[in-house]
């Protein structure tokens, strides 16, 4: 599994910027992309592929996104609470606090500034993504009862996965 899970350190770093977009920067993008895919999922940060550099792919609702150094540059709308999950964390999911709305800005593989405005599913996921490259996860936004709980349920399930 390429997938690194909760406990590898490099999910707890903050992921450093990338300077030139060269070949190295266009293949971790590509791994990331098949990653995501493979693992069905809605977003995917390069930390959890081991790879601690401010790249994060998006793909919800029909967008589909590579963006190199994100940058949020706000949050906005309301506060809703939805179930959230993570391919670093597998098996489990909670209720998570995010805003409605967010924007980045980022630059894509051809070396364009982009903007994204995401509302709902995609405001989500590219809070989520955000985390992980700031080294944190949808676990923190937690109570830490809450957060304690869970990784219990966590540990069990990879326990009986296991063995
Ligand atoms: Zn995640």
């Amino acid at each position: 599994m390429e997938i690194r899970t909760y406990g590898d350190p490099t999910l707890r770093r903050r992921a450093e910027p990338v300077g030139t977009i060269d070949d190295v920067i266009r293949a971790i993008c590509e791994r990331m992309v098949e990653a995501m895919l493979r693992a069905n999922g809605a977003g995917l940060a390069a930390p959890q592929i081991g790879i601690s550099k401010r790249i994060i792919v998006l793909d919800v609702d029909g967008e589909f996104h590579v963006l190199i150094n994100p940058e949020l540059i706000e949050t906005s709308g309301e506060v809703d609470q939805f179930q959230e999950g993570c391919l670093s964390v597998p098996g489990v999911d909670a209720p998570v606090e995010r805003a409605t709305r967010a924007v980045i800005e980022g630059t894509t593989l051809d070396g364009k500034t982009v903007r994204i405005e995401g509302e709902g599913l995609l405001a989500r996921a590219i809070q989520h993504e955000m985390d992980h490259l700031n080294g944190s996860f949808f676990l923190d936004h937690l109570s830490p009862a809450r957060r304690q709980s869970l990784l219990k349920e966590y540990q069990r399930r990879q326990r009986e996965e296991s063995s």
